[in-house]
């Protein structure tokens, strides 16, 4: 068996979990390469927390140096150009030569793509956006407060909604809610459109039960910072005095150079396998798009990244050993809703089921809060 060298671009969840799996299962001989330009690993759901100043930042954080300590190549770098027919990735630290490679380079942000969004929003999708924001929640003393979705699709399609939750119930408990309106604008048709109308129509519910005001199928046309407005494709004007936006988000740039991703959209790759359309390349996480039979898109999630690296680790190293790779990814998932109050709910699906995905929410509380939390220190004490 010659030795192959394996490079996985990315050391965000899929990135870190199909470095770890393949390790496991491959003798030294073979080598596991970890490229990132990141020295910190960052587990983005506890954003909302820290948002709330509930976390500091090195609680959620990660070095990813001492994954060398596990036979893992970590290299600390910018992967600037992807030459797939010479099987070579071009990074600020030199180039790698590869016979299998794994895509795991997430989703970037382009607020750019929305006039005014840049300079009006807040964003809790960054670690700085998310410090900023908590600066601001501390000092806000009561307005309207705009949960913006300015363009789908974007990670975690529960978060916008467990911000303003969230955000919600911290109002309360500071003393300002009855000074403050808020409101939640999306393009969407109900909450998280992917899990069907029941589950949209029950977190619809909860966030009027809350004095959340709801504003489905209103794109989103351009922010007027100096205003503070909204204008939306209606033309309505929707002002603010804070917003909360979802970063619009498109495939990273290297990815797009080298012709991976389809023509405005994400990789296309085999929803069991996670292949790509080139010879021995695999793409998985948020940077990956698989349709489903419904028609629409399997959510961005971190739980999706994690099954697929496993499964792609999985039949790479039987590949390599010669055996059978039977390993197939099954579209499973689940998610904590946080609800504010120290709830939270708990959703779980089989996305690849046909003609839709199944989906189930367990009855919101404290366990499932308690349970985000537990899954939080697991994860970050398991990969690291
Ligand atoms: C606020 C928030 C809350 C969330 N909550 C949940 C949740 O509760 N449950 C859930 O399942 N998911 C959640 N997610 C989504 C989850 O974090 C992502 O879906 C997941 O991280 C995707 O994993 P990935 O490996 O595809 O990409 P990422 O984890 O984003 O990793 C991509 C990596 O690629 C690196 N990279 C990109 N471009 C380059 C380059 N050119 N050179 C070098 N390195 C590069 C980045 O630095 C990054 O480390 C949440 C996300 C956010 C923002």
């Amino acid at each position: 068996m010659a030795a192959k060298q394996i490079v996985i671009l990315g050391a965000g969840i899929g990135g870190v979990v199909a470095a770890h799996a393949l390790r496991k299962r491959l003798g030294s001989e073979h080598r596991v390469i970890l490229i990132d330009r990141k020295r910190l690993y960052l587990f983005s759901p506890s954003l909302l927390w820290l948002m709330l100043g509930w976390r500091e930042p090195r609680a959620i954080q990660r070095d990813l140096e001492p994954l060398r300590n596990k036979g893992i190549q970590y290299v600390n770098a910018a992967i600037t150009g992807l030459d797939l027919g010479e099987r070579k990735v071009e990074t600020t630290a030199g180039g790698f030569p590869y016979d299998y490679l794994i895509v795991a380079l997430g989703a970037d942000y382009a607020m750019e793509r929305v006039q005014g969004l840049e300079e009006a929003a807040h964003v809790f999708y960054t670690l700085e956006g998310a410090e900023r924001l908590r600066d601001t929640l501390r000092g806000f003393t009561g307005g309207k407060v705009v949960v913006s979705i300015p363009s789908l699709p974007f990670k975690c399609p529960a978060a916008p909604y467990e911000a303003a939750f969230l955000i919600e119930s911290y109002f309360r408990e500071r003393g300002v809610r009855d000074r403050t309106h808020l409101r939640i604008v999306t393009p969407e048709p109900h909450p998280m459109p992917v899990a069907g109308p029941v589950l949209g129509g029950a977190i619809k519910a909860m966030l009027a039960q809350r004095g959340i005001a709801y504003s489905p199928e209103q794109k989103l046309k351009g922010v007027d910072p100096s205003r503070k407005a909204l204008t939306l494709e209606s033309d309505e004007e929707v002002p603010f005095d804070l917003l909360v936006a979802i970063p619009p988000h498109r495939p990273p740039q290297v990815v797009l150079e080298a012709g991976l991703a389809e023509p405005g959209g994400w990789i296309p790759v085999d929803k069991e396998t996670l292949k790509t359309k080139q010879e021995g390349v695999y793409a998985l996480g948020d940077v990956a798009g698989i349709k489903l039979v419904s028609g629409m898109m399997l959510p961005k999630a971190g739980v999706f990244a994690h099954h697929e690296a496993e499964t792609v680790a999985a039949n790479l190293a039987a590949e390599i050993k010669g055996e059978q790779p039977r390993a197939r990814f099954d579209g499973r998932g689940y998610c904590f809703l946080e609800l504010g109050d120290g709830k939270a709910g708990f959703a779980s699906g089989k996305f690849f089921a046909e003609p839709k995905p199944v989906l189930n929410l367990r009855r919101p509380g404290r366990l499932w809060h308690v349970g985000k939390i537990w899954f939080e220190k697991y994860w970050l004490r398991r990969w690291f």
